[in-house]
C-alpha cells in the first residue's frame, strides 16, 4: 500500500554536508520527495513536534538541538513508506544501527542521530499536518 511518511534530515546531518547523501538513499529505495523544505525550527516548533516526548529526561535538549540550524523537512512516499524508511535510518543509536543504514553513516550519537521518520499511520499524519498544508504536498 502506498503511504505517506514524515522525514527530517536534522541539523547535525546538513552540518555534515549529508543532505544528498541521504535524499539519494530514500529515492533508491522508492521513497519519493513529494514535499520538501529547507528549514530552522524556532524552539517552540521543535517542542511541539516532539509533545510525545515532553517527560523524557532528553526533551530540551532534544528541543535545543532540533532548533540549532537548518534542518531539511521532506514527506516521503511509496510502498510501505513509513517501514521502509525507519529500516534505512537504522536503530536510535547509532551505535547499535546496522551497517548500511543512515544513522551508522552519519549519526554521532543518540542524540545526534541525523534523521527523524515517523513511526506509526497515526504519527505520520500528525508530523505531515505539523509542517505542510495539503496544497504543498504533491501527488
Ligand atoms: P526515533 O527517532 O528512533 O523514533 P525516539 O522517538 O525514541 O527515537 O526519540 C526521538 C529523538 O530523541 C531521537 O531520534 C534522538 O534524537 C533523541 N533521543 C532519543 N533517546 C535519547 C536519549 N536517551 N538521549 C538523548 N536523546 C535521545
Ligand atoms: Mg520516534
Amino acid at each position: 500500500m502506498s503511504e505517506r511518511t514524515l522525514a527530517i534530515i536534522k541539523p547535525d546531518a546538513v552540518k555534515k554536508h549529508a543532505i544528498g547523501d541521504i535524499i539519494n538513499r530514500y529515492e533508491k529505495a522508492g521513497l519519493k520527495p513529494v514535499a520538501m523544505k529547507l528549514m530552522r525550527m524556532s524552539k517552540p516548533v521543535a517542542e511541539g513536534f516532539y509533545a510525545v516526548h515532553k517527560a523524557r529526561p532528553f526533551f530540551d535538549s532534544l528541543c535545543t538541538f532540533m532548533s540549532s540550524g537548518p534542518a531539511v523537512v521532506l514527506v516521503l512516499q511509496g510502498e510501505n513508506a513509513i517501514k521502509k524508511n525507519r529500516e534505512l535510518m537504522g536503530a536510535t543509536d547509532p551505535a547499535k544501527a546496522d551497517a548500511g543504514t543512515i544513522r551508522k553513516a552519519h549519526g554521532t550519537n543518540i542524540e545526534f542521530n541525523a534523521v527523524h521518520g515517523s513511526d506509526s499511520p497515526d504519527t505520520a499524519t500528525f508530523e505531515i499536518g505539523y509542517f505542510f498544508p495539503g496544497m504543498e504536498i504533491f501527488s
